[in-house]
């Protein structure tokens, strides 16, 4: 038996493999075969050794991945308990579920996406008289989560009640503290977790239950994490401490791949893994199956322009003498062009549009490929844009469901008077109002004032009669039936009808649909709760995969994929790399981007980029990450003007220049002196002019001071 299983592993993996006990690190580069040694050991620990599979935790970075090891698993073992393979998001809702009522909190929770997220702040912003002017939901939910990151919110949303909470916000002293207190109050009121929390709330249930956390901790014989170089110093925190007593866990990672950075991933914890763990044992791997050798080539070529990098080199296993193409095009019409060229012969070859994959560094890229290929008759599918879910009519739908089980004010808000009750923003104002005296839900506060005068003329007493109905039945019926229903009964489904909009009425048929497979897949236990706490959870990495059509998304969302053509496009300064990099350190991390980008490929790699001009007036030349592959491992199919590459070259290694000045440069708060003004204090960094904004003692007003000055 484990023959068969060892069978198809070379000799690094099948170490990976039968290394059970302890510490365990892997360290290798793109398509090496990480992800599957991570699925075998899985199956070896079960048919082999005997463990159960519910005592085994294996972390994958998507729901999608997830998915897809669930399955191959399964079929190994065959069996359909797999225990945990899930992302760390659906790992700590699972916690939550058992656990989650030692903080007072329902085991229903309700788990908010972005979407609800931005109609929190809407409400909030709305109360406060604040626009999109003040600030965009972008920097407000970034500000919340960098500080649910590092201030402890948790210990003041659990100990603190209602109203101090209220007038924490009512009181405080800065608008985005008001905002953040505001959002919180908010949160709590329905006891919701956004995506942040979840991870945290664990957390700090197992910090301050220890049976909860021993018990976890027992649970769990064998963790293991794949794309380690991408996590967080809590999901780091995480893995350390579930190992924490039976000293199991194994990781598998790429430094090469540390694309995460900007968001808290942290590559030192898989580097100093060793450090943390004296009896960590390492396997190295470095021969590649997935791509053709020049592929192979190109990428450590590439890479090797990364000054901060452990050396390491892929060796390919596969033999082919395919080129990696490169074109350079005066446009980006006839660049989207010469891809669709390029698709169609592919697929006369008898190849079929899955196999192919456009990868870009940033969405924008990819409208004027769409253009193109409706006009060619291309299929394709984009992973982004509007997520299913969170499409207006579905996300419409989804919260008539959470009304039946929560009854809270995010759902509330969005679906009370659609289709119009008659409840406007003026009795909306009301039950805000009211709800905020009583301390109760919008809900609460509209039955509670059903017979006031202000709502005789609504129908607020149909929704609410609507809402207690299905709350009394739901238990009873299939998920399916209940939607149906509902959608009948609230008018929904007429409304969109009556307005003609055929296209949401065929997403609402879809989602019917997924929801009757789910009932079918997950047999007796599929609650309206299960149901509603899976769908929560979606991201934009785990959409559906679409027949037979090319596959388009970004970059980040292709990590761990691989295709068997690849085309890589829009490959130009400004584009990618990014106009936003400013810091050599940030360049490395775009330059990971493109070795990831170029890895996915399985046979043939099309590089591609087009002349233009960037919103902010810098001209598109061709990516420094062609310049930085040897000529001899691509092809390329025209070449660059002499004038142009000259040009893109001087341009290239003057920005290098300023990056390597910024990424040199002091700090705001610094305090430093100058030779001429003096002692003072760096009160703003202005990267576009390369200079600090400096408070002088002996001045009055501030001065821009260039970084080519000395300061001490
Ligand atoms: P990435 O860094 O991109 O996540 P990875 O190291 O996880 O890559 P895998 O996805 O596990 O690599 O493997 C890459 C490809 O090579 C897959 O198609 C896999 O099936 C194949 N492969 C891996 N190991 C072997 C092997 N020993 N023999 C044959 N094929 C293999
Ligand atoms: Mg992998």
């Amino acid at each position: 038996m484990a023959d068969t299983l060892l069978n198809g592993l070379n000799e690094e993996q099948i170490q990976a493999v039968t290394a059970t006990e302890g510490y365990i690190r892997v360290i290798a580069g793109a398509g090496s075969g990480k992800t599957r040694a991570l699925t075998h050991r899985f199956t070896y620990l079960v048919n082999e050794l005997g463990i159960a599979a519910s005592n085994i935790l294996c972390v994958t970075f998507t729901n999608k991945a997830a998915n897809e090891m669930k399955k191959r698993i399964r079929y190994m073992i065959g069996d359909n308990d797999t225990g945990f393979i899930c992302t760390f998001h659906g790992f700590c809702v699972q916690v939550l579920k058992e656990e989650i009522h030692v903080l007072n909190y329902p085991k229903n929770f309700l788990i908010i996406d972005t979407e609800d997220v931005t109609a929190i702040l809407h409400t909030i912003f709305e109360d406060m008289g604040l626009n999109s002017r003040n600030y965009t939901f972008s920097t407000i939910t970034d500000m919340i989560a960098v500080r649910k990151e590092k201030e402890p919110y948790l210990a003041y949303i659990l100990e603190t009640n209602n109203d101090v909470l209220k007038e924490k916000f009512l009181t405080a002293e800065s608008k985005e503290d008001a905002i953040f207190y505001r959002y919180l109050y908010e949160q709590k009121k329905c006891y919701a977790l956004d995506f942040d929390d979840l991870i945290n709330y664990v957390l700090y249930i197992f910090e301050n239950h220890e049976e909860i956390k021993l018990k976890w901790q027992k649970k769990l014989e064998y963790v293991m994490v794949d794309e380690f170089q991408d996590v967080s110093p809590k999901q780091y925190m995480l893995s350390k401490l579930l190992s924490g007593y039976h000293h199991n866990l194994f990781i598998v990672g790429d430094p090469d791949q540390t694309i995460y950075s900007w968001r808290g991933a942290n590559v030192e914890f898989i580097l100093n893994f060793d450090k943390a763990f004296p009896t960590a044992k390492t396997i190295i791997m470095n021969k590649n199956y997935r791509s053709t050798p020049n592929i192979i080539q190109a990428s450590n070529s590439l890479i090797e322009k990364n000054k901060r990098r452990i050396e390491k080199s892929l060796v390919p296993i596969k033999q082919a003498d395919i080129p990696v193409i490169y074109n350079h095009m005066k446009t980006t019409q006839l660049e989207a062009e010469w891809i669709a060229a390029q698709i169609k012969k592919i697929q006369e070859g008898g190849i079929s549009l899955k196999n192919i994959a456009i990868l870009y560094r940033s969405h924008f890229v990819s409208r004027s490929f769409e253009e193109v290929f409706i006009k060619e008759n291309i299929k394709y599918t984009i992973y982004s844009g509007i997520e299913f879910y969170k499409r207006k009519e579905i996300k419409d739908v989804l919260c008539y469901l959470r009304m039946i089980l929560y009854s809270d004010d995010i759902s509330f808000n969005r679906i009370v008077n659609i289709p119009k009750r008659n409840i406007g923003e003026k009795r909306m104002t009301f039950l805000k109002e009211y709800a905020g005296n009583h301390s109760c839900s919008l809900y609460q506060a509209l039955q509670d004032n059903l017979e006031d005068n202000l709502f005789k003329k609504t129908n607020g007493k149909d929704f609410t009669a609507l809402i207690e109905k299905y709350k009394q039945l739901y238990e009873e019926k299939k998920i399916s039936e209940v939607l149906s229903d509902i959608l009948n009964d609230s008018g929904y489904e007429a409304l969109l009808r009556t307005d003609g909009e055929q296209e949401r009425l065929d997403n609402l048929a879809e989602l019917k649909q997924s929801i009757f497979d789910y009932e079918n897949s997950a047999g007796e236990e599929c609650t309206l709760a299960d149901y509603l706490e899976k769908i929560s959870l979606f991201t934009n990495l785990d959409q559906k995969e679409n027949s037979d059509s090319v596959q388009m998304m970004t970059i980040h969302t292709a990590k761990g994929l691989e295709f068997p053509y690849v085309f890589v496009c829009g490959l130009n300064e400004g584009i990618f790399p990014s106009k936003h990099i400013d810091t050599s350190d940030k360049m490395e991390e775009e330059r990971r981007l493109a070795y990831v980008a170029f890895t996915r490929a399985e046979n043939t790699l099309f590089l591609s980029d087009a002349e233009g001009v960037n919103y902010d007036g810098s001209y598109r030349y061709p990516s420094r990450f062609i310049f930085n592959i040897e000529k001899t491992y691509i092809n390329y199919m025209v070449e660059l003007e002499s004038r142009l590459a000259s040009d893109a070259r001087m341009y290239i290694q003057l920005n290098e220049q300023k990056m390597e000045q910024n990424s040199r440069c002091l700090a705001i708060n610094d305090l430093v002196e100058h030779h001429v003004f003096g002692k003072g204090k760096i009160l703003d960094i202005n990267h576009d002019t390369s200079s600090y904004v400096i408070k002088f003692e002996n001045m009055e007003t501030t001065r821009n001071i260039s970084f080519k000055i000395m300061l001490e």
